[in-house]
């Protein structure tokens, strides 16, 4: 028997795929498939899969073409990607707002831009600012970091209308990713929008990257009234894969002024005729979010030479290697 589905959970690398009329199912890949490469299945991958009468357990047969996905560098390999979720429309940003990290902040608007999803942040424990004005001048600060197309909300689980707030960009039929460290609230948010306890709230433990597994779990999570939210426990390390369109969506100013510099590869230090460094200068941007976006540009050009020794590596022959892993 042959039947298409959903992965709604993945743990201990026995996907759980829902069908279409409901039914909920583990299932394993079909030895072809992990032969032939290294794609595995990953949250909200539709797949195709196989009963063989007899067996005990079904088995993935096909990926369908990914709409999109999020993907990192894998934190314990040099050139390996790993992706966390797969056809979603919408990446919230858990970013908790009396703790403002910026640098952290700028690094989970790109690998959210780099997806082509939309973009949401959402300034978590909004009700732990210390008074009006932080939480003005805090909101005001992001407001200013992202680009126009990205919403800013104020959520706190004390306030009810701010989950409201939340479910509005999770209509039924969509699926949103949450991502953001933990600690930040996501379990709680993820609780309150689905309306029961689904997901413990004590604190999680991540992968420290030292292991390729993490322990955590992830799942698809049904928003009352709304559509799926996939929570992404354990997501600390955000190291960029390929990220350029990510960076140039996250960094529109800097890249919009980038593209006006006398030379084409000016990597805006001290380059003649750098309209990044004219801005700074003219105290039109921060110097800091030029370093920012520096910096981000040289690490995701280190990581595709990797990812290119890897290849070259790969197709000199021996074991396939796990950096040929590309985005499809
Ligand atoms: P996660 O690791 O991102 O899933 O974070 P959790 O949802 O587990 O929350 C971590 C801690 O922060 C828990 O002790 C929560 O009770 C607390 N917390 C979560 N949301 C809020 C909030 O809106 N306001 C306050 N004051 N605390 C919160
Ligand atoms: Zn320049």
């Amino acid at each position: 028997m042959q039947c298409s589905g959903t992965v709604v959970k993945l743990d201990r690398g026995f996907p759980l795929i829902r069908t279409q009329d409901g039914g909920e199912f583990r299932c394993k890949h079909a030895t072809a498939y992990v032969k032939g490469g290294n794609l595995r299945a990953v949250i909200g991958d539709r797949v195709v899969v196989d009963l063989p009468d007899g067996a005990d357990m079904a088995q993935i047969i096909d990926i369908l073409p990914r709409k999109n996905q999020f993907i990192r560098k894998d934190p314990a390999e040099r050139a390996i990607a790993q992706v966390l979720a797969a056809n979603f429309d919408t990446v919230i940003i858990a970013h908790p707002l009396s703790e403002l990290n910026i640098r952290r902040l700028e690094r989970e608007l790109v690998l959210a831009h780099e997806t082509g999803a939309r973009v949401v942040v959402a300034l978590t424990k909004s009700d732990l600012a210390e008074d009006e004005a932080q939480l003005n001048a805090t909101l005001a600060l992001v407001r200013d970091i992202v680009s126009d197309q990205v919403d800013v909300l104020l959520v706190s689980e004390k306030e009810p209308e701010s989950i409201e707030l939340v479910r509005s960009y999770i209509p039924k039929g969509s699926i949103a990713v949450l991502i953001g460290r933990s600690g930040v609230g996501k379990s709680s948010m993820v609780n309150l929008l689905a309306g029961g306890h689904v997901m413990d709230t004590t604190p999680v433990r991540e992968s420290d990257g030292k292991g390729r597994h993490t322990t955590v779990s992830r799942a698809m999570i049904d928003v009352r009234g709304g559509g799926s939210v996939v929570d992404m426990p354990g997501v600390r390390g955000l190291g960029l894969w390929e990220s350029a369109d990510g960076i140039a969506a996250a960094f529109s100013d800097v890249a919009e002024l980038a593209g006006k510099c006398r030379f084409r590869d000016c990597k805006h230090e001290k380059e003649p005729g750098c309209a990044v460094l004219e801005a700074v200068e003219a105290g039109e941007i921060p110097v800091a979010r030029v370093e920012s976006y520096r910096n981000l540009m040289q690490e995701n050009e280190e990581q595709r030479k990797r990812r290119e020794e890897a290849e070259r590596q790969a197709s000199r022959g021996g074991a396939p290697s796990k950096g040929r892993r590309r985005k499809r």
